[in-house]
């Protein structure tokens, strides 16, 4: 496995085979048939005619071996508290949850929705479902009424888990009322609620319908439900994608492959073995805390931290003091978070013992050069960027097998992961770009590897018209990402294909601008968009937020430093790349997954409808923005 390009090959060209070997790694109630069904292209099917469960192999596969070790270790800094589940007391929560799931009606192949803040009980009830055969629709804790109004009638539950309040930055959110507002609004009625009451609200209970998980726990402690075998195609989830570019997308995820893909990926990308420990400071609202809060640790036999609060309280060290308690070995994180802990003093992260850690995993977003300078600097590891998407569910792009670790180039997440036949195309003629250094779409020639979206929840049709179509006369799978590939066959990801920015006929990815921009020691974060010029068809405009925003007390200092900035675009990237503006911004607006939504700024820009604002983070930053580029008359 030392000669990775090697070990890539033969994982597109030898597949079966390669996948077989792989499968391996979970336990199968019946044998696959087939490792890979393909003959009705895009729609790929993995290990077909075998039947295995995810909640096996997530939890009851380790208690021979490892009952007693630690599985879940809840940590909450909302609420100050730790707890503490070993292999042997998750199976058991997991059946008590899965006994009340039945208890109030949920069948194999129905939905639940899981309308949760981080507490274990979520997790609970996504295993139990996967337990059961059912799917789980995870939507994100603390989601406006409407948004998740859609994803109720989308889904049809039959039963909805939530609770009553999370809590960020020590200030309580009530789910309830948004919870009953979004089933007054669906066309859709789940035949049941399941509270789990925390304690940090009172809630109103709706008669009839609303039911309280700690007496179905009492009513279950001693309940055994057996796992379900189900089919390696039969659908574990459905998850939407983080709507940064408009409308959330569906995806929904099969059993089989993507057991297999996770129980791979965390021995070749994650470097995490059995009994260590996996820290991801995700959210299970998103893919990343699916894959890597949940199933993976818990497929690799690992123990697995739920974290719920904020990165900088009680203060910046506080993920760190969580390794050196841990011990973990693989800490997976977002540069959105890494830039929230830059703007801190970097003596936090050398306060506490981090050798246990093997490396930090960065994904979500570019990975800018001085953030991941500061970081590897700050931390003294390596520093492990992955580029992939909730369609994909695990990495397209990333260093794979640990002997890659040493060889990471900063700005880029590394090489095609195996399994992924990666393409960079010509947005026009669909030609395939085979030379160093040419721009284009990142593309995944079909089948998709296991573990990847299977198709977009009850409609084919829109998988197919959205991921397959947009290359002419190619049945390829888009990522809607632009990248560019070095000599070495290591990817740069510069931005969305629906971010290049096209000034005077050159062609700029609004990721490269923006690098180069964040280069400023003043600048923490920074936006770029393309906004609609007369002249040059379109001209950049960038908002940046300062690591100390005191430094600019007039207008004559955001002039002065405007211009530094300008300058230093000049020099890295030439003239044709200099923003027509820089202003200075508090914050920028962003999905509740922490992306930018560029295409809202550049609407606001453009002075257009922003579109589709269901998944952002704080609208006050986009009225930041509209009131900079409109001043007051
Ligand atoms: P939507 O598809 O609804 O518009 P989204 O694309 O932000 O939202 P996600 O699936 O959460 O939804 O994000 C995947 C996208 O995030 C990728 O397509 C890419 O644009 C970006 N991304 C993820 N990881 C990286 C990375 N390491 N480097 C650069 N970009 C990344
Ligand atoms: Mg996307």
């Amino acid at each position: 496995m030392t000669d990775y390009a090697e070990f890539h090959r033969r994982s597109l060209q030898d597949r079966d085979a390669f996948w077989a070997e792989q499968a391996k790694l979970i336990d199968w109630h019946k044998p696959f048939e087939q490792v890979c069904d393909y003959s009705r292209p895009p729609f790929a099917k993995w290990f077909v005619g075998g039947e295995t469960n995810l909640c096996h192999n997530a939890v009851d596969r380790h208690l021979a071996t490892r009952a007693d070790q630690n599985a879940l270790i809840y940590v909450s800094t909302e609420t100050n508290q730790e707890r503490i589940y070993s292999y042997r007391e998750l199976h058991a929560e997991v059946q008590r949850m899965a006994a009340t799931l039945q208890s109030l009606g949920v069948k194999k192949g129905d939905r639940v929705l899981v309308y949760m803040p981080m507490v274990p009980e979520a997790a609970f009830a996504m295993l139990a479902c996967t337990r059961i055969g059912a799917l789980h629709s995870v939507v994100f804790g603390g989601f406006a009424s409407v948004s998740l109004a859609t994803r109720i009638d989308d889904a049809e539950p039959t039963v909805i888990v939530s609770a009553d309040a999370g809590s960020r930055g020590g200030k309580v959110v009530p789910y309830k009322p948004l919870l009953d507002e979004a089933i007054r609004l669906a066309d859709h009625k789940p035949q049941k609620v399941l509270m789990v009451d925390r304690g940090l609200v009172a809630f109103d209970r709706v008669e009839g319908r609303d039911e309280d998980y700690a007496s179905w726990r009492e009513c279950h402690f001693k309940t055994e439900v057996p796992c379900e075998w189900v089919e390696a195609t039969h659908p574990s989830y459905t998850l939407y994608t983080s709507g940064t570019t408009g409308k959330p997308k569906g995806v929904q995820r099969d059993t089989g492959g993507y057991a297999v893909a996770l129980a791979a990926s965390m021995e070749k990308i994650y470097l995490c073995k059995p009994g260590e420990t996996f820290f991801s400071t995700s959210d299970i609202g998103w893919v990343v805390g699916h894959s890597y809060i949940i199933y993976a640790p818990l497929l690799g036999g690992c123990a697995t931290i739920m974290y719920e609060g904020l990165p900088i309280r009680p203060d910046a060290a506080v993920w760190w003091s969580l390794v050196e308690k841990y011990k973990v070995t693989s800490m997976f994180s977002a540069p959105t978070a890494v830039r929230v802990l830059k703007k801190q003093d970097p003596a936090a992260l050398k306060k506490h013992d981090l050798s246990s850690l093997r490396a930090l995993f960065l994904a979500g977003e570019p990975l800018d050069e001085p953030t991941a300078t500061w970081i590897a600097e700050a931390l003294g590891k390596p520093i492990i960027d992955n580029y992939w998407q909730t369609e994909t569910g695990w990495p397209i792009l990333s260093l794979c097998n640990g002997v890659e670790a040493a060889k990471s180039k900063f700005g880029s997440p590394g090489k095609a992961v195996y399994g992924y036949d990666v393409k960079l195309l010509d947005e026009h003629s669909g030609e395939e770009l085979k030379g160093a250094g040419q721009k284009g779409v990142v593309a995944i020639e079909g089948p998709l590897p296991p573990g990847c979206m299977q198709t977009v929840w009850r409609d084919d049709k829109r998988f197919v018209n959205t991921y397959w179509s947009s290359v002419p006369s190619r049945l390829v799978y888009s990522t809607f990402d632009w990248g560019i590939r070095d000599e070495d066959g290591y990817f740069f990801i510069l931005g969305r294909t629906d971010d290049v920015i096209n000034v005077a006929g050159h062609r700029l990815g609004t990721r490269e601008i923006e690098e180069s921009i964040s280069s400023h020691p003043k600048v923490a974060e920074v936006a770029v968009v393309g906004v609609a010029d007369n002249l040059k068809g379109q001209v950049a405009m960038a908002f940046a937020v300062l690591k100390d925003p005191s430094v600019i007390a007039t207008e004559a200092d955001a002039l002065k430093l405007e211009g530094e900035v300008m300058k230093l675009v000049d020099e890295q990237l030439g003239a044709v790349a200099r923003p027509a503006r820089v202003r200075f911004v508090a914050t920028l607006p962003k999905t509740r997954s922490g992306k930018l939504l560029r295409r809202a700024i550049q609407a606001v820009c453009e002075a257009r409808d922003p579109g589709d604002l269901t998944t952002i983070e704080d609208p006050t930053a986009l009225q930041q923005i509209r009131d900079l580029i409109t001043p007051a008359a």
